[in-house]
């Protein structure tokens, strides 16, 4: 069963944006317009200043959480956007081992409005993620290695993007808000894990992980 589309008539984003806080809060699983298919943003909406507003508000909640993407939805409108980012500066922390087992490479700001995502060949990779909108959790999620994302930014001008490795998981996740999936939909249900566990988790081999979650057939 799909979601149900939100009429396009349904969402006045200027009325919104004025009464919006500037930085709205990030809405929790749970609020169904999570749960929902966001809208297409109508042709004439694009190159306004509604929409480049929105996609100011989105970068600065992105940023402020932090986080690394974050969909329209996330703050409450139904609407197919998204911008993701992931600074190289944000990796200090990270090991080598573990960025290049991510594919963990920076990703500079994306805006991308009305995507089209394309999963690439069949290579999956299974690896911790969470979402700011189930605070708190983190689990393992199979995703495709290589993807290729297409649309528009809110100019306007096309973008199209073929990612891998980390970047390709953000926009398989981001994409997936449109839709109205969350992550928790595609997990290995016994791998969710809060955050206080999960940095001594995602340091573990997949044997040591099938072990120490009892996962089935890893
Ligand atoms: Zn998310």
């Amino acid at each position: 069963m799909s979601p149900p589309a939100v009429p396009t008539s349904a969402f006045d984003l200027p009325a919104w944006l004025a009464t919006a806080p500037d930085l709205p809060p990030i809405v929790q699983a749970g609020a169904e317009v999570l749960r929902q298919r966001a809208s297409p943003v109508p042709a004439a909406s694009i190159g306004s200043a509604a929409l480049r507003e929105l996609a100011r508000r989105m970068v600065e909640v992105m940023r402020k959480a932090p986080g690394v993407g974050l969909a329209a939805p996330q703050i409450g409108v139904p609407l197919r956007v998204f911008v993701a980012e992931d600074p190289e500066e944000r990796m200090s922390a990270l090991s080598a081992e573990g960025r290049a087992a991510r594919g963990r490479v920076g990703l500079s700001l994306m805006t991308v409005v009305n995507p089209e995502l394309e999963l690439l060949g069949s290579e999956r990779a299974v690896f911790f993620e969470g979402c700011l909108s189930v605070r708190g959790y983190g689990a393992l999620v199979a995703r495709s290695t290589s993807v290729r994302v297409r649309g528009v930014d809110v100019e306007g001008r096309p973008v199209s993007a073929t990612l891998s490795g980390w970047p390709a998981r953000i926009m398989q996740h981001e994409y997936d808000h449109l839709e109205g999936t969350l992550y928790v939909d595609r997990m290995l249900t016994r791998s969710l894990s809060c955050d206080a566990e999960l940095p001594r988790l995602a340091a573990l081999s997949a044997e040591e992980l099938s072990a120490a979650l009892g996962l089935p057939g890893r």
